[in-house]
């Protein structure tokens, strides 16, 4: 632990701050408990979850962790964040699922679960990280050969910068002014390069498009432009 570690503690420290708020569908992490039933569909839907060994990495308070587990996954989440943690376990008990939660990094992770892991998440967490190339090798050594990665975060152009921190923080305020660093977002062809870089080969790409006017989202396969999420394999 006292190698320099890929971790921002301001970023830590904003979700920490939120944290008890994590499972309220009215609060800051309303735009999480809204995608959730998507991302876990889509996740299910080319990678079926029931009885597999899942790692969430960046779990939060455990929203996608809770939504796998329902569906019979066996899941570990895994956050830097204490009190993220904290709220994991108790909400928990309180809905009766069963998730295993510990405070690491992927890279961390990775140096005692290689090749542990049928499919492996990282949702809306890497660009939150210094160095997400890092995270992604982790997450792909993690997975067992023949396994599935999934990522989700946020496109870098214009287009994202005035819907996803103008539109979302500023104007909606969905978010609390701050949540999101442009510079951090990242684009899919460097996601790709990282994918690539770890071995594992991209297969599928939805953009998650919010409608501002019904309140809903949708998953578009044609546009990325802002938020999307990759479904990767790692060969045999
Ligand atoms: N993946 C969850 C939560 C996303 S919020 C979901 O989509 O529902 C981003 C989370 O990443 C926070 O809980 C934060 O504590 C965590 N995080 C940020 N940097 C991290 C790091 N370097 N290692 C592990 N977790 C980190």
């Amino acid at each position: 632990m006292s190698k320099a570690q890929n971790v921002d503690p301001n970023e830590i420290r904003k979700f920490e701050e939120l944290a008890s708020r994590w499972w309220d569908r009215n609060s800051e992490f309303k735009p999480l408990h809204d995608i959730n039933p998507l991302r876990a569909n889509w996740i299910d839907a080319l990678a079926p979850v029931a009885e597999q060994h899942i790692l969430d990495v960046g779990c939060g308070g455990g929203i996608l962790c809770e939504a796998l587990a329902q569906r019979g996954a066996k899941v570990t989440g895994i956050d830097m964040g204490d009190a993220p943690l904290a709220v994991g376990n108790l909400h928990k008990l309180e809905s009766g699922v069963s998730v295993s939660y510990e405070k690491s990094t992927a890279e961390d992770y990775a140096l005692s679960h290689a090749s542990q892991f049928d499919i492996v998440t990282c949702l809306e967490m890497l660009e939150h990280v210094p160095d997400p190339g890092s995270v992604v090798r982790a997450c792909a050594e993690m997975t067992k050969p023949g396994g599935t990665v999934f990522f989700s975060t946020i496109n870098r152009n214009p287009k994202s910068y005035l819907l996803a921190i103008i539109g979302v923080e500023y104007i909606l305020r969905m978010l609390p002014r701050g949540t999101h660093e442009y510079g951090k977002f990242i684009r899919p062809s460097e996601l790709g390069g990282w994918i690539r870089e770890s071995g594992l080969q991209l297969d599928q790409m939805t953009g998650l498009l919010y409608n501002p006017i019904t309140k809903t989202y949708k998953l578009d396969e044609r546009d990325v432009d802002v938020n999307y999420m990759i479904c990767a394999r790692k060969p045999l």
